[in-house]
């Protein structure tokens, strides 16, 4: 047993694992990141946005590791479209880009498998299985990224319907970069295939991995190729193609948890809230939810007395998120109309609810009130303006904050101009943030 302290130790190395560590390292801390890394083949596709998330946090060798562009051709209730267009991303050399950005940001990296924890007053003990046998680390943090298979010790706040991601690799003649989204009676499926003609296609359906495996006595391989005889589309996808691997299958229902941040512990990506493949946005999230859990992190190290406010800022952040993700789903699955009686569709007609995914922004009236928000890194309390589209309050317009140029604007005739310079901003900036407020009717 070898034992060593750091401030903060990691568990899992997925894009929020390893931008949590990255982040934390860079401002100074001690961090270990564990990870155990994914053997086996998977393509997933990322947008520009989360590029641009990367290039924020200054993973470079994970933005190198991108592939190619391509469109995403969607066939849903009979209607074809083509708008989106998204990277081509061969995952394992994604995740070894980012474990590449780790190093460089100064973070240790152990490579095994977390199979204990231990929590004392105050630090953890970790177990960690390797090839070589096994060894103990302490730190005084813990960080829980370990995906959808991190323990949710009943900690499972909401789950959304059922879903089940049935995935096979396949060999594709090089130069067959596709992407491909359509739907069925069971479900929908997704093809992706980068430039070297490594694919996935991924059968989602609404049932269980047990329901699959023992309830009908198929083995996966018999239940995919049963799903894909009746799927068309997904077999043109790869009418070209040979398998290149088992079927695999893994939940994938959207997941939200409840116990999300201590005062020594925080779930971070899909430990936290796994999103619906269908958004095609998790890695998105991973690292959103990292920049936010790297301040709360910092915050509680910093400033422990602050824990109430760290924790109720990163709470709401992730439940809303949640929120407006399923309603978003929500609103696209009731756009296939095609097979209302089917299990898969009507469980996701009106989940979470029939609220309204993005509400009508001056269906309430907009109010002030003191919340937490991030100020130089870390946690703190401001005044925001609270609307109904915007409802964890919104703090600064291009970073003009809302209430002071409010109070400056009612307590005289005052022009722009002025309130530049008493609030020390760029006058074009004070003028947007201004339209923000009359947008709102607060001016
Ligand atoms: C079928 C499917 C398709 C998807 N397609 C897309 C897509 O195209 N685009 C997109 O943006 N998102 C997609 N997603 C979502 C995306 O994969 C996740 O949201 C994202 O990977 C979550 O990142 P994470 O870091 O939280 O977890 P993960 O990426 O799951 O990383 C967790 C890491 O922890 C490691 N780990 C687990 N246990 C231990 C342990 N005991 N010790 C050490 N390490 C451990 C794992 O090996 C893994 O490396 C898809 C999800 C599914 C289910």
């Amino acid at each position: 047993m070898n034992e060593a302290s750091y401030d903060i130790a990691v568990i899992g190395a997925g894009p929020a694992g390893s931008a949590t560590a990255i982040g934390l390292s860079r401002l100074g801390y001690r961090v270990v990141l564990i990870h155990q890394p994914r053997r086996r083949l998977s393509i997933e596709g990322i947008s520009h946005h989360t590029l641009s998330a990367l290039q924020q946090l200054h993973c470079h060798h994970a933005v190198d590791a991108a592939g190619e562009q391509v469109a995403r051709h969607i066939v849903w209730n009979g209607e074809e479209t083509s708008r989106n267009r998204e990277f081509v991303l061969n995952r394992p050399r994604f995740d070894a880009a980012l474990l590449e950005d780790a190093i460089a940001a100064g973070v240790t990296l152990i490579a095994g498998k977390m199979v204990k924890n231990h929590r004392d007053s105050d630090h953890w003990t970790l177990k960690i299985e390797q090839e070589g046998g096994r060894q103990a680390q302490r730190a005084r943090f813990f960080v829980e990224a370990r995906g959808r298979g991190a323990p949710a010790h009943g900690s499972r706040a909401s789950l959304g319907p059922a879903a089940l991601a049935m995935s096979r690799p396949w060999r594709l003649p090089p130069n067959s970069s596709a992407s491909h989204l359509a739907t069925f009676a069971q479900g929908w499926g997704w093809y992706i295939c980068d430039a070297e003609g490594n694919a996935v296609l991924q059968i989602m359906t609404a049932a269980k991995l047990k329901d699959e495996t023992q309830t009908q006595g198929l083995s996966l391989q018999q239940r995919y190729d049963q799903l894909l005889n009746g799927f068309s589309a997904a077999r043109n996808w790869i009418r070209q193609g040979t398998p290149a691997g088992e079927v695999r299958a893994c939940g994938a229902g959207m997941t939200l948890h409840s116990d999300l941040v201590q005062e020594n512990y925080l779930r971070v990506g899909d430990a936290a809230l796994a999103p619906d493949p269908l958004s095609g946005h998790g890695i998105f999230e991973s690292l959103s939810g990292a920049m936010t859990a790297i301040a709360v992190i910092h915050t509680l190290r910093q400033k422990p007395e602050r824990l109430q406010l760290a924790a109720d800022f990163y709470r709401r952040r992730i439940e809303q998120r949640y929120g407006q993700l399923a309603r978003v789903g929500r609103d696209f699955y009731q756009q296939e109309t095609h097979w209302p009686q089917q299990r898969f569709w009507q469980q996701r007609r009106d989940w979470p609810d029939l609220e309204p995914a993005h509400p009508e922004p001056l269906s309430k009236p907009a109010r002030i009130e003191t919340r937490p928000v991030i100020l130089e890194g870390m946690i703190d309390s401001q005044p925001v303006v609270v609307t109904a589209d915007q409802p964890l309050g919104v703090w600064q317009v291009n970073g003009v904050p809302l209430v002071p140029l409010l109070e400056l604007l009612k307590s005289k005739k005052i022009t722009p101009e002025t309130a530049a310079q008493q609030l020390q901003c760029p006058l074009q900036e004070v003028k947007q943030a201004y339209a923000w407020l009359r947008q709102y009717r607060l001016t």
